[in-house]
């Protein structure tokens, strides 16, 4: 369902920040717009026959909303394409919105949207707050098909622990994202403890995503993992 536009972490940029999005007929779905990913959505002609696009931000740090500026304008000047951010809430609102405002982005150039099923997608999504980095909220996002309560799809955003939400339900998903780091860093959850919180039997359904440079050999050929592949 997902495809992505970047799968590196904010120190691996040549792989692109890590970012998904979800297409179905004109209407678009984004999970993230990390600094170099409108450039990549440009590149890629994604926005050619949207004519509507959500846009879901799992937390602020720049490589997650850092080009999510250029794409509202472009989408509004040049396409003349709705942007439709769903927050996670209403602080998360605020947080977004005072972002767009010191970057002179004003709130008639985009909406944002308070709905959080989404029969334009045949989806519906639900936001789980994440533990990543002490000063800041983040959330992951469970993406389910409509009436369809299983095969469900979790992805993490930034994370420093896996949530026990979802781990408590692991059989309802169809395939988890995961954020996951091989050098020691407190905001982002170490490979060797995510293969420790995960039942063998659910290691196949993890993707790993936001990666470190050079890192995916290691994933695959040490760890086992799935590793995303970019579209
Ligand atoms: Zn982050
Ligand atoms: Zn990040």
């Amino acid at each position: 369902m997902l495809k992505f536009l970047g799968r590196g972490c904010c120190f691996n940029p040549m792989e692109g920040y890590t970012s998904a999005f979800y297409k179905k007929e004109d209407k678009l779905l984004l999970i993230d717009v990390g600094g170099n990913i409108f450039e990549r959505i440009y590149q890629k002609n994604i926005l050619d026959d949207v004519t509507e696009c959500y846009i879901v931000i799992t937390h602020c740090h720049c490589d997650h909303i850092g080009s999510l500026s250029d794409l509202i304008h472009y989408c509004y000047y040049a396409k003349k394409i709705n942007v439709n951010i769903i927050p996670a809430n209403h602080s998360q609102q605020k947080e977004i919105k005072t972002i767009l405002e010191n970057l002179y982005t004003i709130d008639n150039e985009y909406c944002f949207y308070d709905n959080f099923i989404l029969t334009q997608l045949n989806i519906s999504i639900c936001f789980v707050p994440t533990n990543h980095y002490a000063a800041m909220s983040s959330y992951g996002v469970i993406i389910k098909k409509l009436h369809d309560d299983n095969n469900r799809i979790f992805y993490t955003g930034d994370i420093s622990s896996f949530p026990n939400e979802i781990l408590k339900d692991l059989h309802k998903y169809e395939k988890i994202y995961t954020d996951v780091a091989l050098s020691i860093n407190p905001a982002h959850i170490h490979v060797e403890d995510l293969m420790k919180i995960i039942p063998k039997e659910h290691l196949h359904k993890i993707y790993c995503m936001h990666i470190e440079e050079n890192t995916e050999k290691l994933l695959k050929n040490k760890y086992h993992l799935n590793v995303v592949t970019l579209d």
